[in-house]
């Protein structure tokens, strides 16, 4: 009987397309969607859920690097791609690659600009990002009048977009800074909105904003996390699909008596006679050490069974005394059916954390 035999991570596109459904029902018809596809995806591939997102009508993707933009650009994708952290070192790959940057600091909006003027290049689009409460990057309130100078030569750069990024969308304690976040956004929108071009795009809600902020919907949302099929908070989850599931295949079974120990450091003692799965895959693969000593849990023929002892590079241990299995028998450590939070038992990471570390030599199957 042929069993699969390798680890790998099936990426469901009709989830996907569920998940993309969810976030439009949440919207206005004319709400622009940026698929965010940093990180290969979170973890899927970023040119398999990009093209998916560019059929399914986004107007924008984004991700963190210049390269990452590359590779979808070498990929066939053509919509407009926002670079969250663009690096002056690879500007030349923006103007070559037709990728538009967030400019955040004055560092980067004078070298850019003086670069720009230099190569006597004309409307070169840019998104303006703000700080509102964040904290990360983005420009500061005090700091608006300097951005407007440096914004008054219309010729070189030219104002399409500007944003800015929700702290704690997903926490319902935290609704008034939402607001106030909010608010500001909508302020520094009135500031620089007349050194924009004609078709200026703001844009400030992530998953969460867009599950629990109508008022911040702007010209268009960044949807991430929500179109993984995850959300900040159970209520969010609940409606959306994972779309990566990880499974693999029992490498050895055995049975271990009483005093018996499993794997390095002797982290787990049987109690009693247990029967132990040995999976081939472990922290290399993008399962944490945090995740032993029944801090994971996984799923198999309906049931699930904990990963005993430490994680190991390659391997990882599970007891399944209780269930009837064999070697080879397929294991869904997190996905559909067995999302990450079931897996992360004790909360000890979030989804996103999970699903984005899934390393690359695990193959991605398209389902
Ligand atoms: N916008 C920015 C600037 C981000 O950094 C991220 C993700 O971290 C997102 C949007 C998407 O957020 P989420 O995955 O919570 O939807």
């Amino acid at each position: 009987m042929h069993k699969p035999l390798e680890t790998r991570l099936e990426i469901n596109l009709s989830a996907l397309k569920h998940n993309f459904e969810v976030i439009k029902s949440h919207l206005k018809s004319e709400t622009k969607i940026m698929g965010v596809v940093k990180a290969y995806a979170y973890g899927s591939d970023s040119l398999i859920i990009g093209k998916a997102l560019q059929d399914l009508g986004v107007s924008y993707l984004a991700v963190a690097y210049i390269e990452e933009g590359v590779r979808l650009r070498k990929g066939g994708i053509q919509c407009p791609i926002l670079i969250f952290y663009p690096q002056l070192e690879e500007l030349s790959q923006l103007l070559e690659f037709d990728l538009t940057p967030s400019v955040y600091s004055f560092y980067f909006l004078k070298s850019l600009h003086q670069n720009l003027k230099h190569q006597s290049v004309k409307g070169f689009p840019i998104h303006l990002k703000i700080n509102t409460g964040m904290n990360r990057l983005g420009f500061d309130k005090h700091q608006f009048e300097d951005v407007k100078t440096c914004l008054s030569d219309r010729q070189t750069l030219k104002l399409k977009g500007i944003f800015s990024h929700l702290a704690a969308a997903g926490m319902p304690n935290e609704k008034r800074f939402s607001l106030e976040q909010i608010q500001s956004f909508q302020s520094a929108v009135k500031v620089f909105e007349a050194y924009a071009s004609h078709d200026l795009t703001t844009h400030l809600c992530n998953s969460s904003g867009i599950l629990n902020y109508a008022e911040a919907e702007m010209d268009m949302v960044r949807a991430g996390i929500a179109l993984y099929g995850y959300g900040n908070h159970p209520k969010e989850h609940k409606m959306l699909k994972p779309v990566a599931s990880l499974k693999t295949p029992i490498a050895q079974l055995r049975w271990i008596v009483k005093g018996d120990s499993v794997g390095y450091d002797r982290k787990y003692k049987a109690q009693s006679k247990r029967q132990i799965a040995t999976l081939p895959l472990g922290y290399a693969d993008g399962i944490s050490r945090i995740y032993g000593n029944g801090n994971g849990i996984v799923k198999l023929h309906g049931k699930i069974a904990p990963i005993v002892g430490n994680v190991c590079m390659d391997t990882l241990m599970v007891d399944v005394t209780d269930i009837n299995c064999e070697e080879g028998d397929e294991v869904l450590i997190f996905g559909e059916g067995h999302s990450a939070l079931d897996f992360d038992i004790n909360q000890l990471s979030i989804p996103y954390e999970l699903i984005t570390r899934i390393s690359q030599r695990v193959s991605r199957i398209v389902i």
